[in-house]
């Protein structure tokens, strides 16, 4: 038996040091746990790493869509269009904010969202005169979409453009990096504890764009400026702050910040590991009737997640035998549109083929910074083993 005995190996997993908990330590003994200074030292140290000029932290990546959603514009009445192959969050997002949405079919090598499906679904929508307002790609497992096409067609059509860079913190497009938003008006990362960098909970949205930075920084707060520029009458006091708009508690604390400061300090370390895993990978599988997703040449992933395709009539039983092995095996994703709530909206299975082929054949293996050779060989072994290979 492969692997009886053996710890369980997590698809995901955070990598803490001690700096981390040093780091999180001091925050505890310090005056402030929230609104200090280790949220500017975080959201410097993103403009750093992905050259943003400016960067939002808040709770959760969840919170930067919807944020980035209403920056963008978007309510009752307006459209988003997005992949179906993401987690639920990226389309809700535009939910929340009483806005439409529909999908675009996905790339079957790489799971991004097409951009020849997305050509020819503008071309078709501007004859019906319902164009999106917004188009959210989604760079799925760290891959970047291709931002060049997608922007292309965003000057002819009038779109803006959100990345939902929840996988891909440290991703370039060429050799400009993801989250400089070089192709997009806002970038979101998350910092769940399975994404590239953690927080534990968190996420952050970036843009090169000083008004909707102003925007953000005031939908993470309740909608209040105490810029007195930013208000309707010369404050009477110091102590003066407006709301201008309505808003929300969505920020982050400084005990969650000074773990991301540290995390981002290991960032290529992170990467230059996951790079070496998911080389390993694609040579361990050369051999076995399994399809690994595409990695384009000239942009680098995050490689957040590596997954394979397998047959669909095999996926349920290699699962199930993976799980039985102690390999934390996981499905990405179960297309948006097809979730009970999207059915009640109209949406049908079989209006996104590839996505649906996609999550009917797919496998999302171990893949960490701290996965030992001999866990990548237990994980292969096993696949094997299921494959009668
Ligand atoms: C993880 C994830 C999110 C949500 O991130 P949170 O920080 O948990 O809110 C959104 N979109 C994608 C693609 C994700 O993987």
């Amino acid at each position: 038996m492969t692997g009886a005995g053996a710890p369980f190996l997590p698809y995901g997993r955070q990598n803490i040091g001690e700096a981390e908990i040093a780091a999180v330590t001091d925050v505890l003994r310090s005056d402030f746990l929230t609104q200090g200074d280790r949220v500017p030292a975080f959201e410097a140290a993103i403009c750093a790493a992905v050259d943003a000029p400016f960067c939002v932290a808040v709770n959760s990546a969840t919170s930067a869509l919807h944020m980035a959603c209403l920056a963008l514009g978007l309510g009752p009445g307006r459209l988003m269009w997005t992949s179906p192959n993401s987690f639920v969050a990226s389309a809700n997002a535009a939910r929340m904010c009483g806005a439409d949405v529909d999908f675009v079919d996905i790339d079957p090598a790489t799971a991004n969202l097409s951009v020849d499906a997305l050509a020819d679904r503008l071309a078709a929508a501007e004859q019906d005169g319902r164009l999106p307002d917004v188009v959210m790609v989604v760079h799925f497992a760290g891959e970047p979409c291709d931002m060049p096409g997608i922007a292309a067609l965003a000057g002819r059509y009038g779109f803006r453009i959100i990345e939902d860079a929840s996988h891909a913190m440290g991703a370039r497009v060429g050799s400009r990096r993801i989250g400089a938003c070089d192709y997009s008006d806002i970038t979101v990362f998350s910092f769940h504890p399975v994404k590239i960098v953690t927080t534990a909970e968190g996420g952050a949205a970036t843009t090169r764009d000083a008004d909707l930075a102003a925007r953000l920084e005031r939908l993470r707060s309740h909608g209040i400026t105490r810029d007195p520029r930013s208000m309707t009458q010369a404050p009477e006091g110091p102590w003066v702050y407006e709301q201008i708009e309505l808003g929300y508690n969505y920020r982050m604390t400084d005990i969650q910040a000074a773990l991301g400061v540290v995390q981002m300090t290991r960032l290529e370390a992170f990467l230059t590991a996951r790079h070496a895993l998911a080389d390993r990978y694609d040579a361990l599988l050369e051999d076995l009737p399994v399809t690994s997703l595409t990695r384009r040449g000239g942009n680098r992933s995050a490689l957040h997640l590596y997954v394979i395709r397998v047959a669909a009539a095999e996926r349920s039983r290699l699962f199930a035998h993976f799980r039985d092995g102690g390999i934390g095996v996981q499905v990405h994703y179960i297309p948006i549109h097809t979730q009970p709530y999207y059915r009640a909206l109209g949406f049908q299975p079989g209006q996104f083929p590839e996505a649906e082929r996609h999550y009917a054949e797919a496998i999302s293996l171990p893949l960490h910074p701290a996965l030992r050779a001999e866990d990548q060989d237990r994980v292969v072994a096993v696949l094997r083993e299921g494959l009668d290979a």
